[in-house]
């Protein structure tokens, strides 16, 4: 690291800690993100994990907060390689003995298949769509931000407080319609009958309608190689293969940025930070972890709907009281036979991703933290259910489960992958309850990682935020270590 001293010190390279070091670099700042592995990108990176010529999202697959987040909206990244995919469909639902429910980016289009839930899912979705860009900002906007489309904001803030199940059946009277409201809100990890939970699967549909859900070509180390390729151009620097685990590690600089969980801030940081925050920190909750299995496939997944080919994501779990009883039995600590799948087909639409004519597939399904159960074959079964013949399209799989996420990056704590529950008490805390959630009672030691608002995703925001933060402090600071 020599003997410059940087302004500023970003650990962790994942999108929000290169969305951070590119927010500072481009306001002037002289930046230094230190990433403990040797390869950047955190929860963004994408390798051949089954054989060779295919590839596959270790993590993160389908990006519609990266596409539509105000911050990369701001960015040239395509001017640095990112190329965004967008697929015909959003979201496939398939069911039993129906067709598939389908999110397209029309909402009139996504209503044909909704049967008698089309006028009332306009009514709903429309007017919260009509301002979406701008609803979307205020919600990845830190917590106490004024919203910019107060009325929205308000319309809807009064329907995401409902739990999602609340909401499915009180507004909708096709087991169609509830069940692809109820697999968009059940990337909340929490049980459907929590409060906040129709946020989520508002959220997802909003995002659906506003643009699809795309894949970058490539895989999704494309997102972390284009912001490290603008955050290079802007002469913001990067080393891999320096983990921190003490404050003593770190060079010199006026402000510190963790992309790091609220955990580990607080073993590193403990001597700067008061024992009281520090407390706090630890008793930060991440929720169940995930199962995951990647697949080099001999063909495209044989759904008995076609199309279910024709979206990036497909939600296996059928109707939503089985979904919502799934997600309810992990909170009680069990593993789901029949689980809820989210499954990802990235080489339908990128060609780049496996060998002429043969086929890349990805699912996971939450687990209890920490949990070391293998649910190949019920994550298989579900596939099985909805798309006969699967299995024998399979030439190789690969696996991981929670320790395996955890040993892979230690952000995931337990296997969690959005930086921690997002539940009532921790949605607008993350990671504890301040004014400024990015700051800490040490002026110079931010946490801009996904355990901090507006939570997980790859849409770099929280790192935007929090760079914003520092930014207003660094002038009052003076360059030196942290332990000074
Ligand atoms: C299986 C899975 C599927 C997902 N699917 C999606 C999806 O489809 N779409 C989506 O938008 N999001 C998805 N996510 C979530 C998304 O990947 C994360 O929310 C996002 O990566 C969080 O970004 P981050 O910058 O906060 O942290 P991370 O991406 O976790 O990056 C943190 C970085 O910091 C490094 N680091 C940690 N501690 C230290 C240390 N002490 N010293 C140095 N370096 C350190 C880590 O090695 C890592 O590179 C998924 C995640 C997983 C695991």
């Amino acid at each position: 690291m020599g003997d410059v001293v940087y302004d500023a010190v970003v650990v962790g390279s994942g999108p929000n800690g290169l969305a951070a070091a590119i927010e500072l670099a481009r306001s002037g700042a002289s930046v230094l993100v230190l990433e403990g592995t040797e390869a950047i990108g955190g929860g963004t990176r994408s390798s051949e994990l089954t054989l060779p010529g295919y590839v596959h999202d270790v993590c993160s697959a389908v990006h519609p907060m990266g596409l539509l987040s105000p911050f990369f909206r701001s960015l040239p990244l395509e001017e640095h390689g990112l190329r965004w995919i967008r697929p015909e469909a959003s979201v496939a639902h398939p069911l039993d003995d129906e067709p598939a429910v389908m999110l397209y980016r029309s909402i009139e289009k996504t209503g044909e298949g909704l049967g008698r839930d089309a006028a009332r899912y306009s009514k709903i979705l429309s007017p919260l769509v009509r301002q979406g860009h701008g609803l979307m900002a205020d919600i990845l906007s830190p917590p106490l931000a004024m919203p910019t489309h107060p009325l929205t904001f308000m319309r809807f803030g009064l329907k995401a407080l409902w739990p999602a199940t609340w909401f499915a059946r009180g507004c909708f009277r096709e087991e169609s319609t509830r069940a692809l409201f109820g697999g968009c809100a059940a990337h909340s990890i929490l049980p459907l009958n929590a409060p906040f939970t129709a946020a989520l699967g508002l959220i997802f549909m909003i995002a659906g309608h506003l643009d699809e859900w795309p894949v970058p070509a490539g895989g999704s180390r494309a997102i972390s190689d284009a912001l490290a390729s603008l955050l290079r151009s802007l002469g913001g620097e990067i080393q891999t293969g320096v983990r921190i685990t003490s404050v003593d590690e770190l060079p010199p600089a006026r402000v510190f940025l963790f992309d790091t969980g609220p955990d580990q801030l607080a073993s590193i940081a403990e001597p700067v930070l008061p024992e009281r925050y520090v407390r706090r920190l630890r008793r930060y909750r991440f929720g169940p972890g995930v199962f995951k299995l990647d697949w080099a496939l001999e063909e495209p997944i044989p759904w008995r709907d076609k199309n279910c080919l024709l979206a990036s994501t497909v939600h296996l779990g059928g109707r939503m009281d089985e979904i919502a009883a799934t997600e309810a039995a992990l909170s009680r600590g069990e593993h789901p036979t029949r689980p809820f799948v989210l499954l990802c087909q990235q080489s339908q639409f990128d060609d780049s991703r496996a060998p002429t004519g043969k086929q890349t597939g990805y699912a996971y399904c939450h687990v209890p933290a920490g949990s070391n159960v293998d649910l190949t074959e019920a994550i298989e079964n579900q596939v099985e259910r909805f798309a006969p013949g699967f299995k024998d399209t399979i030439r190789a799989r690969h696996a991981m489960h929670c320790g395996d996420f955890e040993r892979y990056n230690p952000n995931f704590v337990g296997g969690a992958i959005t930086g921690g529950s997002a539940d009532i008490t921790q949605l607008m805390t993350r990671p504890v309850a301040r004014l400024d959630p990015y700051t800490t009672p040490n002026p110079r030691v931010f946490l801009c990682s996904a355990s901090t608002p507006p939570g997980g995703g790859v849409h770099g925001m929280c790192g935007y935020n929090a760079a914003r933060s520092a930014l207003r402090q660094l002038d009052k600071i003076a360059p030196g270590s942290l332990r000074a």
